[in-house]
């Protein structure tokens, strides 16, 4: 467990959450200030910083109990769709550094925007940029 991490103190039972669901590898609570009714963040129990920090050995529960709370969510209040999103570093809005999945229930004309710029257009770059991926991908086998 982390000194003062919020989501370490919620999976040791140590603070208050909405808990809905728990396993011995991963739980998830609803957000304090939701986007959305039904907002649901899932955490591993275990403190993790962020994605880079993730073992790989985590990754598939944490995403099947993401899949597993926006079956629930879906269930429970019947949205229109359901946005995932994630935030690793403060430079893409995380602002708790113990590793989550925000579940975001979507109506029509709700107010959460996706963090997505809209006027994207294609990139002649996308050639090299795949290569410099590629590069890394090929070093790590
Ligand atoms: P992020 O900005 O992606 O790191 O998301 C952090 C989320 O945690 C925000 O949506 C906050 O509303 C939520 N949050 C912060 N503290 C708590 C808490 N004690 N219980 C539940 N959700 C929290
Ligand atoms: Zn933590």
């Amino acid at each position: 467990m982390a000194e003062s991490c919020i989501f370490c103190a919620i999976a040791a039972g140590e603070a208050p959450a909405e808990v809905v669901y728990e396993d011995p590898l991963t739980m998830a609570f609803l957000d304090i200030a939701p986007l959305a009714r039904g907002h649901v963040l899932v955490i591993p129990r275990r403190h993790v910083t962020d994605l880079w920090d993730l073992p790989s050995d985590l990754a598939g529960p944490l995403m099947e109990t993401t899949v597993h709370m926006a079956d629930a969510v879906n269930t429970a209040f019947r949205p229109g769709g359901i946005n995932l999103f994630h935030s690793t570093g403060a430079v893409a809005g995380q602002s708790v550094f113990h590793v989550h999945l925000h579940v975001v229930p979507r109506w029509p004309r709700d107010r959460f925007r996706p963090p997505i710029v809209p006027d994207r257009s294609p990139d002649p770059e996308l050639a090299a940029t795949a290569a410099r991926i590629r590069a890394v991908l090929d070093a790590d086998r």
